[in-house]
């Protein structure tokens, strides 16, 4: 195939669909979803509840309209979400639930593990007091991505989650790569997620599908998400084309992501040798970050563009920083080609 000529590290949403995924998507079967009569979206559906351990759940279009229902059930208009100042929801979702929800985000600092402390939260939530908003609800981000695609553990979690109960709020937790992140930890992803009241997870990353997130919750939570959805313009209709793809994801992806990881942790080596790159922390999941010596006079979109003539994409993350992303679509010959090319653009 013309598309895996390319090394391309940029993200894992650039994952296309595997041969696997096309059959299952010409074969599915298919009917009208706004009327629950699609079979493929509804197996799809139940199997994610089930694997998450949630009672149920709702396919939507992408991360950011799951994580935006999520919020949008949880808060009401004038109502607060406390959540890491490095957050997606914070930071990359066009500020959706201000807009759209009147909904007031109190930033606290990720730390560079990825969590927010306890003591921050703490300190962020609101007094009753007609001057204050009201907190509602806690998120926490897992892989957090901005932190470099690191981990939250199953102990992080609970403790936030016992931390929420005591104090009246609901935890979502932003599980883009939710399974990358059980995978790194070896767990099983239901243990993960126990203490939230709801999650969002993607299928179109590492999982590899090439449409389309999942929101899990209680029944409740998913009937009100659901009608939000059709508000928002996400009710779409013969999708079982798309939630085939999706199980796929579930059934064979999920298993796998240790892999990604795994080159991940070669390339990190690998990018150690090459001179002019600094990094820091060895990665916890699929993502290698470096930053750039001074000694390189080389700007990011020049190196961008060197890279693409040794035919291998990446991305810069932030000045003088690149992210680089392993998925099912970067072999070890990949990882290779990744070190050598960046050795001889940097000479
Ligand atoms: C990608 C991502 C999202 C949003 O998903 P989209 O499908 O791109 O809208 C949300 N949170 C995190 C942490 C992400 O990485």
């Amino acid at each position: 195939m013309a598309d895996i000529e390319f090394v391309d590290l940029r993200s894992d949403t650039v994952t296309k669909p595997t041969p696997e995924m096309r059959e299952a998507m010409a074969e599915a079967e298919v009917g009208d979803d706004v009327y629950g009569d699609d079979p493929t979206v509804n197996q799809l559906q139940v199997k994610a509840a089930e694997m998450l351990g949630k009672e149920a759940a709702l396919f939507v279009p992408s991360g950011t309209m799951g994580n935006l229902l999520a919020l949008l059930v949880h808060c009401s208009r004038g109502e607060e979400v406390i959540c890491g100042d490095k957050s997606h929801i914070y930071v990359n979702e066009a500020g959706g639930m201000a807009v759209v929800g009147g909904i007031y985000p109190h930033p606290v600092p990720n730390q560079k593990d990825g969590t927010l402390r306890l003591e921050d939260i703490r300190a962020s939530i609101q007094p009753d007091d007609q001057h204050r908003t009201i907190t509602r609800l806690i998120c926490l981000e897992n892989t957090q991505n901005a932190c470099g695609g690191v981990v939250l553990s199953v102990d992080y979690t609970q403790q936030v989650g016992q931390f929420a109960k005591e104090n009246g709020l609901n935890l979502h937790i932003d599980g883009a790569r939710i399974f990358n992140a059980a995978a790194a930890l070896g767990v099983d992803v239901k243990e993960l997620v126990a203490p939230a009241d709801s999650v969002m997870f993607c299928l179109s990353k590492g999982l590899s599908a090439p449409v389309g997130s999942m929101l899990v919750g209680g029944k409740d939570f998913i009937a009100r998400a659901h009608r939000l959805r059709k508000m928002l313009g996400g009710g779409m209709r013969q999708v079982g084309v798309l939630a085939a793809a999706g199980m796929i994801s579930l059934e064979k992806m999920t298993g796998r992501l240790k892999q990604d990881h795994a080159r991940a942790k070669n390339l990190f080596e690998g990018l150690k040798q090459v001179p002019g790159l600094r990094l820091e922390a060895e990665p916890s999941s699929n993502m290698v970050y470096f930053t750039l010596e001074d000694q390189v006079k080389l700007t990011e979109n020049q190196i961008i563009a060197e890279m693409k003539k040794h035919g291998v994409l990446v991305d810069w993350s932030a000045p003088r920083e690149f992210r680089l992303v392993t998925h099912y679509w970067v072999d070890d010959d990949g990882v290779e080609k990744t070190v050598k090319a960046l050795g001889n653009v940097l000479k």
